[in-house]
């Protein structure tokens, strides 16, 4: 018997608040702070040098990266972990490239996050060779799918409207045009099944700080079809990717393993926090909490559309097309979200109208739902987003 969602007694949440943001910064798992505590004191402070073996530092980005591939569908091994999420796309969309030297198309949507397409633009820079990207709309990537395509890169569930891209039927249309496919799954780690074993795309990425909880900066991850590792040239040609890194050679020889996709050193205090926060998923099963997590959305869209006239829904009404989050566009929506935050909701919002609700069921439940639904009306039917302390917008929105 799994226990029920949620389980709110695994995080450290602040008093009064119902957070619907995980999907952006999830929040404080129990025991992060005391895992910090004992690499800062015990390992760093007392072992110093010593910890990278006794500790087990050398060996903690393969440790968290087995964890995080039990939660994507990936088999053991196949899992690399560091850096950020930009850098990771970065890497896996230079070795599909590598992979395809004869096709100039990388294809993406217009609805995908801006660092992924930037890199993406940078690395076309850095190649030189008048590769293209193409993005169109998200609905219309299946048909583009074309034969000059080398690489196929999606983010998975849109960070906008929660859209969720049929992962299994565009990486057979990118496989039958004979292109690589690549996922981002910075919204789609610990909010929605994956199993990407089965999906058999080449390459997948993601980050670890918004539904798996590992804290600001947390490091990415990357996955490599097992079949494919050994071809990879990395792009990213750093010490701790190489075949001996302690025996200091000057050329560089790939490591044998996913290993390859390491970089330099790994940011230890964040990965111990991440290992820590892997941890509340030990007895979680995914399809209990996909349920849970279509659950709380349904729920959500309706108590909005009943007390929210003003609101119109942006995501898919369809929840097998969905995320976990659920988003609403209005056009006064900053200042809406500065005035909901300003009274314990916390969502976010994303240009140019999008309110954006995260669900995460490890610590969200249906009273936050009705509570948030019945706050957010009371900010509307009163018009308090109207105070102009709530018209500024700060760096971060
Ligand atoms: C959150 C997110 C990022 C952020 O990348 P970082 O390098 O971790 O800052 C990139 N791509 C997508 C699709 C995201 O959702």
């Amino acid at each position: 018997m799994q226990p029920p969602l949620p389980r709110k007694d695994l995080f450290d949440m602040p008093e009064g608040v119902i957070y619907l943001d995980g999907n952006s910064l999830g929040v404080l798992p129990r025991g992060a702070t005391a895992r910090a505590a004992q690499v800062i004191d015990e390992e760093w402070g007392g072992q110093l040098i010593r910890a990278w073996n006794g500790a087990g530092w050398m060996d903690l980005p393969r440790v968290v990266g087995n964890r995080i591939a039990r939660l994507i569908g990936a088999p053991e091994g196949s899992v690399a972990t560091g850096d950020t999420l930009s850098i990771k796309v970065y890497q896996a969309l230079d070795a599909a490239l590598k992979m395809r030297p004869d096709r100039r198309v990388i294809l993406s949507d217009s609805g995908n996050f801006p660092s992924d397409l930037y890199m993406a633009q940078g690395l076309i820079r850095t190649i030189g060779k008048g590769h293209v990207l193409r993005t169109p709309p998200p609905e219309e990537v299946e048909a583009a799918i074309t034969h000059d395509v080398a690489a196929v890169m999606l983010t998975h569930v849109d960070y906008r409207t929660g859209r969720m891209h049929d992962m299994a039927a565009i990486t057979r249309a990118a496989h039958a045009a004979g292109a690589v496919m690549i996922w981002d799954l910075a919204h789609s780690a610990g909010a929605v099944e994956l199993d990407l074993a089965a999906a058999q795309a080449e390459f997948a990425v993601g980050c670890t700080y918004k539904y798996l909880n590992g804290g600001p900066g947390a490091p990415a991850f990357i996955y490599a079809r097992p079949d494919i590792v050994l071809g990879i040239d990395p792009a990213l040609s750093g010490w701790l990717g190489h075949d001996a890194p302690f025996a200091m050679e000057p050329d560089y020889r790939p490591a044998m393993s996913t290993e390859r996709l390491r970089v330099g050193t790994p940011p230890i205090l964040q990965l111990a926090v991440l290992q820590q926060a892997l941890t509340v998923w030990d007895d979680v099963d995914m399809a209990d909490l996909r349920a849970a997590s279509v659950r709380l959305c349904e729920f959500f869209i309706a108590e909005v559309e009943a007390r929210c006239p003003a609101l119109s829904l942006a995501s898919p009404r369809d929840a097998a097309r969905r995320g976990s989050q659920v988003s609403f566009a209005f056009a006064d929506g900053y200042a809406a979200m500065q005035a909901l935050i300003d009274r314990g909701v916390i969502g976010d919002f994303r240009a140019p109208d999008i309110m954006r609700f995260g669900f995460t069921p490890l610590y969200v439940g249906d009273e936050d739902v009705v509570a948030a639904a019945q706050i957010l009306e009371d900010v509307l039917a009163s018009g308090a987003w109207r105070d102009p302390k709530y018209q500024t917008r700060a760096r971060v929105t």
